[in-house]
């Protein structure tokens, strides 16, 4: 460890923001409204590699104990780790691309969602490609 990583919170806040923006845009395309709740949660699900080395302490990196907690490690450059690497989006996005191809309904959107929301979290916790 001994990377400030930004917390949970942030990520869903995060989360909210992009399905705020996605909404407008593709509400009539999309209208799962199950979809559009769940959203937002897709954006933490990468931090459940922490959960391997799990302590009671990290309790204070899910939800802030000050406003400069929402934005520490924000962008700071770090390697990749079991589900904080780049091939998870990618790979997300290409079974995406392949359902377009062969059953253009809209179940591939899920998974551009999901490496949107993947790659979020990736961009915001600063991960490197290697
Ligand atoms: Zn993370």
């Amino acid at each position: 460890m001994g990377y400030v990583m930004p917390i949970v919170l942030t990520h869903f806040i995060s989360g909210i923001f992009v399905t705020t923006l996605l909404f407008l845009k593709y509400r009539n395309t999309i209208q799962s409204r199950m979809l559009w709740f769940g959203f937002p949660f897709l954006f933490i699900i990468p931090d459940i590699d922490h959960l391997i080395y799990w302590q009671p302490s990290m309790l204070a990196s899910i939800f802030p104990q000050s406003l400069a907690d929402l934005v520490a490690g924000i962008f700071a450059p770090r390697p990749p780790s079991l589900l904080h690497n780049w091939y998870i989006p990618l790979a997300l996005f290409s079974v995406g691309i392949f359902l377009f191809k062969i059953y253009p309904k809209k179940m591939h959107l899920i998974f551009f969602l999901f490496a949107i929301a993947w790659g979020t979290h990736m961009l915001l916790d600063g991960v490197m490609l290697w």
